[in-house]
């Protein structure tokens, strides 16, 4: 009779200074598995592009498959969404507080539809009973079984009823956007597991009178106006310029909802931005880092939320950084192809 063989035992990674640990399956990413821990530690992207997720090594052996990244790492730093432990590990790392623990769910499809050729709306609803907190900015993953999955940023600030709303650009050819949700329709049920991400941003405009620059491309319109709506039940509301790219206006594809907000509420700003924009078009020309560089000389108290192409992404950092702002006041949400 043969035996069932018996998985190989896990590690265990310790965090300093907390002095917290949890186990860590051999395989398994270091940062997956302190979230399924219920250990939240900074992460955005889980590609090992955006660097949020480096921490020390101080102990112990590692296998980092770090993707091709302008950013050497120094020796015995480690990106935790690309690292897998050996032997056990200690490693120093902040902890973040107060983030939303990580969940799974099955959500039904409540309704989906166009917001422009390219781009489709998808409405979820969790089980009854079941509810998923996070914040606005963060992002979940759908499972597309096995073991492929795909990020996409929740598009509306958390709701009464639990819905969730996520903006999908359709890419020919692509595993979810090209041939599952060809087929999708609503009543059907998709498997989620979130929220992922910081949720780093402050809306409300109490301590901070310096604004805050929204650079969004596409869909990364998704998690601005997340940000945007949690933003309109602040009391005091922080100022906010969004500069929203598209090559032609049909990119934008909340264009008309953008300016009805920007006549609304008087802490907010709204310019679009064209990279192929017709004659005719009387506005703002080009890519959407360069008009914030010229538009703000002095980013002295501004923070950045930077969303949407990994090229955009990363030349707004380099711009704003070079042009004073500290790294700490840029957040992004770039949107990196999946690797499997
Ligand atoms: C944190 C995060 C949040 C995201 N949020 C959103 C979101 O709100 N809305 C959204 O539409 N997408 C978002 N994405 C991108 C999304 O996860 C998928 O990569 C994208 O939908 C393509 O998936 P797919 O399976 O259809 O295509 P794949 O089968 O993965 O790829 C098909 C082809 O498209 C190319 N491709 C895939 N993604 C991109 C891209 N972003 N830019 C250029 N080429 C690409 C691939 O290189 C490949 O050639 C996010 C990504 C991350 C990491």
């Amino acid at each position: 009779m043969s035996s069932i063989p018996t998985p190989p035992p896990a590690f265990r990674i310790q965090l300093q200074p907390s002095g917290r640990s949890f186990a860590c399956a051999p395989g398994q990413t270091v940062l997956d598995a302190a979230l399924a821990a219920g250990i939240v530690l900074p992460h955005q992207c889980k590609t090992g592009s955006c660097l949020s997720c480096q921490a020390q090594v101080l102990n112990g052996q590692t296998d980092c498959e770090q993707p091709d990244t302008d950013a050497a790492l120094p020796g015995t730093q480690a990106l935790l969404c690309c690292t897998r432990p050996l032997s056990d590990l200690s490693l120093q790392c902040r902890e973040l507080d107060g983030q939303w623990p990580v969940a799974r769910a099955n959500v039904r499809v409540l309704a989906m539809d166009r917001l422009a050729a390219d781009v489709m709306r998808l409405q979820l609803g969790l089980p009854p009973g079941q509810h998923l907190g996070f914040g606005a900015g963060q992002y979940l993953d759908i499972h597309l079984g096995r073991g492929l999955k795909r990020s996409y940023s929740l598009a509306a600030a958390p709701r009464d009823d639990g819905t969730l709303e996520l903006h999908v650009r359709l890419r020919p050819g692509g595993v979810f956007t090209g041939q599952i949700l060809e087929k999708l329709k609503p009543r059907d049920v998709l498997r989620i597991e979130g929220p992922f991400g910081m949720a780093a941003v402050a809306t409300d405009g109490g301590a901070t009178p310096a604004p805050l620059l929204l650079l969004a491309t596409g869909t990364g319109m998704a998690p601005v106006k997340a940000l945007l709506e949690s933003a309109m039940v602040q009391a005091q509301p922080r100022s906010m310029v969004l500069y929203w790219g598209g090559r032609s206006l049909d990119d934008l594809y909340l264009h008309a909802q953008c300016l009805q907000w920007q006549q609304e509420h008087a802490w907010f700003r709204y310019i679009p931005v064209l990279s192929r924009a017709p004659l005719a078009w009387e506005g703002r020309r080009g890519h959407v880092q360069e008009m914030a560089v010229q538009d703000w000389p002095q980013l002295q108290g501004c923070e950045v939320f930077a969303c949407g192409s990994p090229e955009m992404v990363t030349a707004a950092r380099a711009r704003l950084l070079l042009q004073g702002l500290p790294a700490m006041a840029f957040h992004a949400d770039a949107f990196t192809s999946a690797t499997v």
